[in-house]
């Protein structure tokens, strides 16, 4: 997008121009200052990728996570994530695909280079918002909570497992547990990395980018970490991704 500095200096150079031009900065500004998160692919919005609605209000995860944070994280990092793939996808065989398997192939080498970086990112925060919800923690129930028990010995096992995976992460990445060969695990992954491009099932996930908690935390993600399994983390959203063959628990 030209910068409007840039333009007003050549609308000036312009001379007769100048109205025409003048009129098209107006309208240029007038949409930049809006609420719509400024983006390098604004025009492409449509595509395989969706910026999904917040499963609940942005002040909904609050103390834990603000509005502010929960704000910029959705409305502009988030979104540029997607506005990035699709735009990326756009005109190729890649944009009929489903999201999942742009991310696997482009893990393969598919597609431009930044492909890979900007759709693993819209697929792992689209899991992330529904990872949380408002008075969420507490304890899993049924099959997740039986695997929980025979996998980590108690959900504070596990609890304590996702804080030291997202804590220890060196530099930006995600925290998650998994389903992987019939057994609960928690791994880490770093950058856009995301366990959809390996075996395992991805259960839920925690976001340990700056970006996450920064605005309220600073530099204690440890206490972001703690807020998020004690406070917000979803198990049923959890559970509802177990394996249909793992549904019946640790029996
Ligand atoms: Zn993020």
């Amino acid at each position: 997008m030209d910068d409007p500095v840039r333009l007003t200096r050549r609308t000036v150079l312009a001379g007769a121009a100048a109205t025409v031009a003048v009129a098209s900065l107006t309208r240029e500004t007038s949409a930049a200052s809006g609420t719509r998160a400024p983006s390098a692919n604004a025009v492409s919005t449509a595509g395989p990728f969706v910026l999904p609605a917040l499963p609940y209000p942005a002040n909904a995860l609050e103390p834990q996570i603000s509005s502010r944070t929960l704000g910029f994280h959705h409305g502009k990092h988030h979104k540029a994530y997607v506005d990035n793939a699709n735009a990326l996808v756009a005109g190729t065989p890649l944009a009929a695909k489903a999201p999942e398997e742009i991310v696997r192939l482009a893990a393969r080498g598919e597609g431009p280079a930044d492909l890979f970086d900007n759709a693993a990112q819209a697929w792992n925060h689209s899991f992330y918002w529904r990872s949380m919800k408002p008075k969420g923690g507490g304890e899993p129930t049924g099959a997740l909570l039986e695997l929980v028990q025979r996998d980590f010995g108690s959900t504070d096992d596990l609890r304590k497992q996702l804080v030291q995976a997202g804590a220890s992460q060196f530099g930006s990445g995600w925290a998650w547990l998994v389903f992987d060969d019939g057994k609960l695990k928690v791994t880490k992954t770093p950058n856009a990395e995301t366990p959809l491009t390996g075996a395992a099932t991805p259960l839920l996930t925690v976001d340990v980018w700056e970006h996450a908690y920064y605005l309220d935390y600073q530099n204690r993600r440890k206490d972001y970490l703690q807020a998020w399994v004690e406070r917000v983390v979803d198990w049923e959203f959890a559970r509802a991704n177990l394996p249909a063959a793992a549904k019946g628990g640790g029996k």
